[in-house]
């Protein structure tokens, strides 16, 4: 009886491809991102959104039935590709400096990468992702996702910015549930994941970013990335943060 119901529960449309299939238990930002947040027990930090929070500890990454496995094989291919360039295997032109530059990405796979990932957030609906809801540009990514266009470099650009904690040491340990703001009238979304900020630019009249200087750090379809290195204490997300910790503490421990 329990198995049966747990196999109406598994079959339902899947979110990208619209077809009734097995759902699979997919994760929406990719485990290699989670990677450097497990400890030995395979557990992973997620850091408190207000001080009333606590912290948790949960035995997997997020996941939610999303997905059929045509559509999982797809997306975990441009997974795959980004991961053998941020974590080894792949080989790729990076120079170190500030910004670090990345030449001969394949750009389709890298920006359905990116895509994917936000949409996959916009779709979800875990508690995490409740800030991410694009409105009607969710169906233009998902058409994108589904048909394999990247679009140019300013539809739905992104641009990722490297942490430093301490000197040389980049940001590595956490991830933090996305958020919504404005940057240059635009709405955007930031991730945090992978040792830094992502920041996603949802809107339809992106191609005016064409002049701004943060155009610079777009991937380009000459598959070239820069990548800006920023010391966590000139960024206010990280000073607010260092804050709320500071309050989150002194509430656990008590007056
Ligand atoms: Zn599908």
């Amino acid at each position: 009886m329990l198995g049966a119901l747990n196999k109406i529960q598994i079959h339902m449309k899947c979110k990208l491809c619209y077809n009734d299939k097995e759902l699979k238990n997919s994760h929406i930002i990719p485990e290699f991102f989670y990677k450097p947040l497990y400890d030995e027990k395979h557990r992973f930090n997620v850091i408190p959104l207000s001080e009333d929070q606590k912290f948790r500890y949960e035995q997997k990454g997020l996941r939610e039935r999303l997905l059929c496995g045509d559509c999982e094989n797809k997306l975990s291919k441009w997974e795959d590709y980004v991961r053998r360039i941020f974590y080894g295997g792949k080989e790729i032109l990076i120079t170190n400096g500030n910004p670090i530059k990345i030449e001969g990405i394949d750009y389709a796979k890298f920006k359905l990468f990116q895509l994917s990932l936000l949409w996959r957030a916009s779709v979800s609906k875990l508690d995490f992702f409740k800030d991410v809801s694009l409105g009607p540009h969710e169906e233009k990514i998902r058409q994108m996702l589904l048909n394999e266009k990247p679009g140019s470099r300013f539809k739905y650009p992104c641009f990722f910015i490297m942490v430093l904690m301490e000197k040389n040491k980049v940001l590595d340990d956490f991830i933090y549930p996305p958020n919504t703001m404005k940057i240059e009238g635009h709405r955007t979304y930031r991730f945090i994941f992978g040792g830094g900020f992502w920041i996603y630019f949802v809107s339809s009249h992106t191609q005016m970013l064409n002049t701004s200087k943060i155009s610079e750090f777009f991937l380009n379809e000459e598959g070239r990335l820069l990548i800006p290195l920023r010391p966590a204490d000139k960024i206010e997300f990280f000073i607010n943060l260092a804050k709320d910790v500071v309050k989150y503490n002194k509430h656990k421990n008590g007056p």
